[in-house]
């Protein structure tokens, strides 16, 4: 137990525990997994002050400690990390049949401008963070649109439930409807503002968000380089590679580049702390690229088959010597759900056709400690181990009939993982934890909000 600088209460959940002792991208899923049947989580001052078995931190636990039991057939595991996603895009997940470019078109633009009125992004910011805990996601890079008020929004609402987050206003001067529209200089000016409002408060952080080359001038790249180069240790978040139409329109739009990732690499937007949305279509170069400068995609199965994008490669991602950091993701409003168990069995799936695999293993991590990794929060979520944010979900492993009847039939915990991401959705998550504070319980949610 670390000794708190002023004595906190203790409050503990004792249970099955999934944690991680490695990367199974490297040691292999056996050596990376840890698997505790009976294992006690001890939370203090919104950290893991202990974790581990049972009968090794029963002892360590001070007087009077609070320990919650939790029901068998149950797991406690970190918190899911969703490395990119669209909140001002929740109000149309699901619209039927179109491409990224007429997406963003019909349904995308239209949404957002919506945001134009600050009382729909609160609304729709509030909406979204009680989605997010209720599938058990307690960490996220997310957009906003391009008015800092979006921003604002949801900065506010993710401090007073105390998440972390990262999330930056949309930087977009052109190839976008005129109210969508900010300049290079406004666009540099509104961010730079909002990094001295929220970067940092909390534990909130602030992401440079060009939308894509296409929506961007160069002169509006080279604003958002600079101001990473001014702020070296905010995030950077865009999209790259999704879909031919587009990659063909980048071409045309920056002909003296190499390829797409270098147009982001000539305006300084690579590096530690950049995450990129799908990189389904990439060169070689452009994974050499990535792995060299530290920057991460963020792989978004259910966005990817919705509009029909591509299929993600794993094998080029994992390459050894070239690795690239790889964290799962929804990109709502593009994908269609916010479950993590959804979004892994669609990992899965895009794997499979594109000729490799997922164990629930590798899937899991992606899912927690990978994002961290992807989002450079490795060390502060991902993982259940003293030190960590006490961000944690708790997932019923038998949420439905169909899922409990299988498990009856799962020879190990790996079977019985795979059960879950491959049958399970919002049902099995029974609580989720921000901050050593239950903000979410299934059996107890009556629609109040946390
Ligand atoms: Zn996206």
């Amino acid at each position: 137990m670390t000794a708190p600088d002023r004595p906190q209460p203790v409050v503990a959940l004792r249970g099955a525990m999934l944690s991680w002792a490695g990367d199974p991208f490297v040691v292999g899923a056996k050596r990376a997994r840890r698997y505790d049947a009976d294992a006690i989580v001890a939370m203090a001052g919104g950290r893991i002050v202990a974790a581990g078995p049972a009968e090794r931190v029963a002892d360590a636990l001070p007087r009077g400690a609070k320990v919650e039991r939790l029901p068998r057939d149950t797991l406690m595991m970190p918190g899911f990390v969703d490395c990119h996603v669209h909140y001002p895009q929740l109000p149309v997940i699901g619209s039927y049949g179109a491409k990224l470019l007429d997406w963003l078109e019909r349904y995308t633009f239209p949404a957002e401008a919506a945001f134009a009125d600050e009382r729909v992004a609160r609304r729709v910011a509030r909406d979204y963070l009680d989605e997010n805990l209720r599938q058990g996601i307690t960490t996220a890079a997310v957009f906003c649109t391009v008015h800092p008020a979006s921003v604002d929004a949801l900065m506010a609402e993710a401090a007073r439930r105390s998440l972390r987050l990262v999330a930056g206003k949309v930087l977009m001067d052109r190839n976008a409807p005129r109210a969508l529209r900010d300049t290079a200089k406004r666009g540099y000016d509104e961010s730079k503002a909002l990094i001295a409002r929220w970067h940092g408060r909390g534990r909130l952080g602030y992401a440079i968000t060009p939308r894509f080359a296409v929506t961007s001038t160069p002169a509006q790249l080279e604003a958002a380089g600079a101001l990473w180069r001014e702020h070296p240790d905010c995030w950077v978040q865009s999209h790259v590679s999704e879909n031919a139409d587009e990659i063909a329109w980048v071409r045309k739009l920056f002909p003296r580049d190499r390829d797409y990732v270098g147009v982001y690499e000539r305006h300084g937007l690579l590096g530690r702390r950049a995450i990129y949305g799908h990189g389904l279509h990439l060169a070689p170069r452009e994974w050499r690229a990535l792995a060299a400068t530290g920057a991460a995609l963020a792989h978004c199965p259910t966005s990817n088959l919705f509009l029909g994008s591509g299929l993600f490669r794993w094998d080029r991602a994992t390459k050894p010597g070239r690795r690239v950091e790889v964290g799962l993701a929804t990109d709502v409003g593009g994908g269609t759900t916010l479950s993590f168990l959804r979004t892994m069995g669609e990992a899965y799936k895009v794997a499979h056709l594109a000729g490799t695999s997922m164990p629930a293993a590798h899937a899991f991590w992606l899912a927690t400690q990978g994002g961290a990794r992807a989002l450079d929060l490795d060390g502060k979520v991902g993982n259940l181990a003293p030190g960590f944010d006490a961000d944690l979900v708790v997932l019923d492993l038998a949420s439905t009939p169909l899922i409990a009847q299988r498990l009856r039939h799962a020879a190990d915990v790996d079977e019985a993982l795979f059960v879950q991401m491959t049958l399970g959705d919002d049902r099995a998550v029974l609580q989720t934890w921000v901050a050593g504070r239950k903000v979410h319980d299934r059996d107890a949610a009556t629609g109040s909000r946390p």
